[in-house]
């Protein structure tokens, strides 16, 4: 026995596909500038794709501060109407804490953000000089 791994109740994404841990979902970093991570299901012809989201915020201490982790009404409804909502609300929510704590590499996450502020401040530079020679 693993002391290691978790045990999760399952959760199910309407397209069919059974989740039965946290791991499974695809984190799909694309849109940076919102600060926002999609969940995806695992599923690659799934039709619904999102099932939720993560925002989040970096400090000028560079310390992620994660505003919102949510599943999706479609997703959150389906499970609902699967297992009542009490135990839903229950598996739903264990599944987004472990995508939280363990599921998302943060360390990534902010050197990429590191990178493009520094790259938004280069450009800022370029055209102070500009005008400076002008
Ligand atoms: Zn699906």
């Amino acid at each position: 026995m693993s002391s290691n791994k978790e045990e999760f109740e399952p959760a199910q994404c309407p397209c069919g596909r059974i989740i039965s841990h946290p791991s499974e979902y695809k984190l799909l970093f694309l849109k940076k500038e919102q600060n926002e991570i999609d969940i995806l299901c695992p599923n690659d012809t799934c039709y619904l794709r999102e099932l939720g989201y993560i925002t989040f915020r970096i400090d000028d201490d560079g310390n992620v501060k994660v505003e919102k982790i949510s599943f999706y009404p479609p997703f959150v409804t389906w499970n609902v109407g699967r297992m009542g909502r009490e135990k839903a609300t229950k598996v739903l929510k264990a599944h987004l804490r472990w995508i939280v704590k363990k599921g998302v590499d943060w360390e990534k996450i902010k050197e990429d953000y590191m990178k493009r502020s520094r790259e938004r401040e280069e450009e800022e530079i370029a055209v102070t000089e500009e005008e400076i020679t002008e």
